[in-house]
């Protein structure tokens, strides 16, 4: 049966989740709360129920499942009335701003026996899915060095992202997808260091980009630029790995993987520049070197919902788990004190 189902916020992300639920096989749309009348009356417009205050939803009993799609700074208020209001709840992503804030939820959440997650929906983002599947197969070996990036040329958006008393900024708006992504991909290896520098080109207040440089024990790095000034892009991807890499030019890309069959090479034939000539990064030939293009892998966002109706009814674990988003958080708190003591700072779990 279809879990009867509300979501707070009917903006530009609670409009998602309400257009999702109604293409939905487990979810059937309750309606939705928004603090401004006016997304209420567009939601009735639309022929949706608009609750007349977060009380009114919480105390219609049938609503099993609310999603919360507000601004970063009021997720904590929210999240905790419902889960105590008795409702399984989502929250969108950041979570918190602050891993104390995740704590109180958490708390909250195992006090009123309810399920409590994040909506982590970049999980299914393909071009993810596809770097994950090259690790998962061991077909290029260990990755030595994932680079993320995410490059847009239109500045911080000049809504509440835009402040910080809101949350705002990219670390937290585009650098938590970005980071959940790669702590799944790396999730066996111990965080040594984290460095971290923000650019503020269009905007003082809040980062409107960075660059993070998470080393790992063992050597290995994850590295995630998300620049709002770029008016042309790196690759989505790049991946070096023991033996090969591998690279998504765009998110809707296939991987193009070249695999080293054999180190040695007998005759490298120079390449010649203007100004002279090298051995040393002349590109392979195909008897060392294998290129391929991977196909797209299948997605199916819909799963992040199944996931969590089958988890509220004990049939499955929930897959965004709280020590996961615990652990991006933490990184994102490292990442802005990095950033302001403008060094590379030890990570401590
Ligand atoms: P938005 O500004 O478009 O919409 C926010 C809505 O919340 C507004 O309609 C506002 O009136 C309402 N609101 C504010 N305070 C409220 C309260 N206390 N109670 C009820 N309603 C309230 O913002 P958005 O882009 O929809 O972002 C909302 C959340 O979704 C943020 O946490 C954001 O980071 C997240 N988000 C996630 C994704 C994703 O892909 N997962 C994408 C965009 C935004």
């Amino acid at each position: 049966m279809k879990k009867k189902f509300a979501v707070v916020g009917y903006g530009g992300m609670g409009s998602w989740h309400v257009n999702h639920s109604l293409k939905s096989d487990v979810l059937e749309l309750s309606g939705i709360y928004d603090i401004d009348d006016k997304k209420s009356e567009l939601a009735r417009e639309r022929g949706i129920r608009a609750y007349s205050s977060l009380d009114e939803l919480i105390n219609d009993k049938d609503v099993e499942l609310v999603t919360v799609a507000i601004p970063n700074d009021v997720h904590l208020d929210t999240v905790c009335r419902l889960l105590k209001g008795g409702k399984n709840v989502i929250c969108e992503k950041p979570v918190a701003l602050s891993t104390r804030e995740l704590e109180i939820m958490v708390a909250t959440a195992k006090e009123a026996g309810k399920l409590f997650t994040v909506h982590q929906n970049r999980r299914w983002d393909v071009d993810y899915l596809a770097i994950q599947s090259i690790c998962d197969s061991g077909e290029i070996g260990k990755p030595l060095r994932i680079e993320s990036r995410i490059h847009g040329s239109r500045g911080i958006p000049s809504d509440w992202r835009g402040m910080k008393e809101y949350g705002g900024g990219m670390i937290l708006d585009w650098g938590v997808h970005l980071i959940d992504q790669l702590m799944l991909v790396f999730k066996d290896e111990k965080i040594a260091t984290v460095n971290c520098v923000e650019t503020h080109i269009t905007n003082k207040e809040v980062d409107d980009g960075f660059y993070l440089t998470i080393t790992f024990e063992s050597g290995a790095v994850a590295f995630v630029e998300v620049g709002t000034y770029n008016f042309l892009t790196l690759p989505r991807f790049y991946m070096k790995s023991e033996n090969g890499t591998a690279l998504i030019q765009d998110w809707r890309e296939k991987t193009k993987v070249a695999k080293c069959k054999y180190w040695h090479e007998n005759d490298v034939l120079p390449v010649q520049t203007a100004a002279g000539l090298t051995k040393t990064m002349a590109p392979r030939d195909s008897i060392t070197m294998d290129v391929y293009e991977k196909d797209i892998p299948l997605s199916d966002v819909h799963d992040f919902y199944r996931n969590v109706c089958k988890a509220i009814d004990g049939k499955e674990n929930q897959l965004v788990t709280h020590e996961q988003v615990a652990l991006v958080l933490k990184i994102m708190e490292h990442a802005f004190e990095s950033s302001r003591q403008g060094q590379t700072i030890k990570f401590e779990y």
